[in-house]
């Protein structure tokens, strides 16, 4: 029998959804090999009260280590204490999530531990003594498929490739001390800024609305703004063009120079589908595009394709979705 660790990502005492898709993938890993689901939870004190969720999405075991220096992310402590959990846990597997915080955690963690690593992986599976998984390149074109042996395996994840379920387990919840102290770590992060522009997180919203060139000035986002608003659960995005003419902020852009979303449903408005938007879009579950170019790369890739004029097109949806879920 061999477990499977996981790493639970927070910010500012909350879970993030990243964490839950880590440990739903663990949990997938872990009864395949008939073993336990081991999640780390690392904050400010109080966080432990977040392994009851964690064990609802399928942690046997939560690791809680609380330390008031640990309020936001530690290269080092983290990469200290998730590597010592590791190495001496026995696990088959560490999964991470390819986040901003992941991305810089996982490697480092491969490296203490000197073992394999496969990064922003949108799928994996055991296979006898070797974990496959596949790895989207050349801005989503291909689809790598990597194999490799070696126990632990480090994986990060893709955020939202893998949803979130319910799969509930003990999360019984061991304190833990960090392996390096706070005080002693040379790099300290002091402040979290966030962005404005956006009220919910591109990589967290289940939807994305983004808007393009297609909005003509910038003032028009407000059609884009009320699509997202009636969905209620919406992020706003932007092409690469819209965001170089300063009509939106430079953090809202999706794409290969910008943030890679996968949302359970993604409307294009305005959006002709260059291959560099593309990059960051098109794992996204159900993708609606409106353009009235019929012959848009967009509908390449769009599940459902409105071919019009969006400033007809958008305020009529708008209008529909508000009405569907005020019903
Ligand atoms: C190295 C490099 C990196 C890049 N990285 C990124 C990146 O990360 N993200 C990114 O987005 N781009 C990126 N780009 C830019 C990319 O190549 C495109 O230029 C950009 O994505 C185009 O943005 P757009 O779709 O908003 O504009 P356009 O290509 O101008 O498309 C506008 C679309 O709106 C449609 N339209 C116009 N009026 C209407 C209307 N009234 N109703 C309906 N539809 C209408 C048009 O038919 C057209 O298809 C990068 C480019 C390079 C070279």
């Amino acid at each position: 029998m061999a477990n499977v660790f996981a790493f639970a990502e927070s910010r500012g005492g909350e879970l993030r959804k990243v964490a839950l898709e880590a440990v739903t993938a663990a949990r997938a890993a872990a009864d395949a090999l008939g073993g336990e689901v081991h999640a780390l939870l690392i904050g400010a004190p109080g966080i432990g009260a977040k392994a009851e969720r964690l064990g609802r999405a399928g942690a046997d075991v939560v690791i809680v280590v609380e330390h008031p220096a640990l309020e936001r992310y530690s290269p080092e402590v983290f990469t200290a204490t998730a590597a010592e959990r590791i190495g001496s846990g026995g696990y088959r597997l560490a999964v991470f999530p390819a986040s901003a915080e992941g991305r810089d955690l996982s490697p480092r963690v491969a490296a203490v531990l000197g073992v394999s690593l496969a990064s922003d992986l949108v799928s994996f599976e055991l296979q006898g003594d070797a974990v496959v998984g596949r790895h989207p390149t050349h801005t989503g074109k291909v689809v790598t498929t990597v194999r490799f042996t070696g126990t632990p395996a480090v994986v990060s994840l893709r955020p939202g490739a893998v949803p979130a379920a319910e799969s509930p387990r003990a999360g019984r919840v061991e304190q833990a001390a960090p392996a390096l102290d706070p005080g002693a770590a040379r790099v300290q992060v002091t402040a979290l800024t966030s962005r404005a522009g956006t009220k919910l997180d591109l990589g967290e919203a289940p939807v994305i609305v983004a808007g393009g060139r297609g909005l003509r000035e910038a003032a028009n986002f407000r059609l884009v703004e009320e699509l997202a608003d009636a969905f209620g659960n919406a992020a706003v995005g932007a092409t690469r063009a819209v965001t170089d003419d300063g009509w939106r902020d430079p953090s809202t852009q999706i794409g290969q120079t910008g943030r890679i979303v996968s949302p359970n449903l993604y409307v294009a408005v305005g959006i002709s589908g260059a291959i560099q938007h593309l990059a960051g879009m098109r794992t996204a579950r159900t993708i609606v595009a409106i353009n009235r170019d019929r012959d848009a790369p967009i509908f390449k890739v769009a599940d459902y394709g409105i071919v019009g004029d969006l400033f007809e097109v958008v305020p009529r949806l708008t209008e529909e979705v508000r009405k569907l879920r005020e019903h």
